[in-house]
């Protein structure tokens, strides 16, 4: 059995939102935890955007991506994310409810895992310019023409 220490640090992207409260705020608070959660590296971090809620009600959303060198397994580092999340008040009274901070795992180095609590890929990031226009900031290698103007028709602002 490998043991994490020697496990290989993996490239991951993690997504920030937020919706409620001072959300520029939440979101620079979140990137600072990240910035300290254990075996983790913040390596880049894109400008703050300002979007329209897709699939959520509420106010505008300030999101950002992020990248870290990471030596957590993919499901620690989502328990980790999900305990910001916590931290940050984050409450779930209906499904796509407003949001005080929504992390999202984007990608995990190369994994492909699909299961109930996490899937990386994440299904839905080549549908949201919220997730493209900082994603393409920070990895413009990840980031095709065909998927901007899929999310073309979506408003965004960068900050
Ligand atoms: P949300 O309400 O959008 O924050 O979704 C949270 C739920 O999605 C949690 O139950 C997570 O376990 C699950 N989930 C599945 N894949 C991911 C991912 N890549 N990043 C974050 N949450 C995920």
């Amino acid at each position: 059995m490998t043991s994490a220490a020697n496990r290989d640090p993996v490239n991951a992207y993690i997504a920030l939102g937020a919706n409620l409260g001072d959300a520029q705020r939440s979101v620079q608070d979140a990137m600072q935890q990240i910035a300290q959660l254990p075996q983790t590296q913040l390596l880049s971090c894109s400008s703050l955007y300002r979007t329209a809620p897709i699939e959520s009600s509420g106010g505008d959303y300030i999101n950002a991506v992020v990248k870290v060198l990471c030596n957590l397994p993919a499901y620690s580092l989502l328990t980790m994310l999900q305990k910001i999340e916590h931290e940050a008040g984050r409450e779930r009274p209906y499904r796509n409810a407003p949001r005080s901070l929504d992390l999202d795992l984007l990608l995990y180095g190369s994994a492909r895992i699909d299961s109930e609590k996490l899937s990386v890929p994440h299904p839905r990031m080549r549908d949201r310019a919220f997730v493209l226009l900082p994603l393409q900031e920070i990895a413009p290698e990840l980031v095709s023409r065909a998927d901007l103007l899929r999310v073309a028709d979506q408003r965004i602002t960068r900050l």
